[in-house]
């Protein structure tokens, strides 16, 4: 493999044929709004730099998206054409070496970008965030049943939830003795 074969691969692209691709793998039911998953999304121009780079405006909650954002893809430091011929190549079942060899990419880099792929194209969904005062309730973890019939049935038996309670008010009083005697 020389470097002028993989110029002209990449030259051989059309850009407009990218985005569709790309698209078409994001949003194979038709484009819906990263933040809310609304389907009634307007067009909204083209990027400044990517004429073939659709903006779009959702129209319940107003946010604004593009083909990219929000995915692998954007802001990445591999041209869009090199993911799609990744994308491509993956179709045609070719191995991580393979197509490393056929993008001129280190064999490590291709991995990421198929492991990333192969993820979906899907924009990530942000985190919850916990504000404020936070309480975790107590967790029970019954370690083991073997030769303990009775606390089997005493803890999964028909009063749950008085059961349930009982042991929170227990665990409540452990704490404040505790607490007291330290
Ligand atoms: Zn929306």
């Amino acid at each position: 493999m020389v470097a002028s074969d993989l110029v002209n691969l990449s030259g051989l692209m059309d850009d407009a044929k990218c985005f569709a691709l790309v698209r078409q793998h994001r949003w194979p039911e038709g484009i819906c709004c990263p933040g809310c998953g609304s389907p009634a999304v307007i067009r909204d121009g083209c990027d400044d730099t990517q004429p073939h780079r659709q903006r779009y405006r959702c129209k319940p909650c107003a946010c604004r998206f593009d083909d990219l954002t929000g995915t692998v893809l954007a802001g990445h430091h591999q041209p869009l054409r090199v993911w799609v011929l990744c994308l491509y190549f993956m179709g045609l079942n070719l191995s991580n070496r393979q197509i490393a060899g056929e993008l001129g990419l280190a064999a490590s880099d291709v991995q990421t970008m198929t492991e990333q792929l192969r993820r979906g194209l899907v924009a990530k969904t942000p985190e919850v965030t916990l504000e404020g005062e936070v309480e975790i309730d107590e967790v029970y973890v019954v370690a083991g049943h073997k030769g303990q019939p009775g606390e089997v049935a005493k803890r999964g038996g028909s009063d749950g939830a008085a059961g349930w309670q009982a042991r929170r008010a227990a665990a409540r009083w452990r704490r404040t003795n505790h607490r007291s005697s330290a």
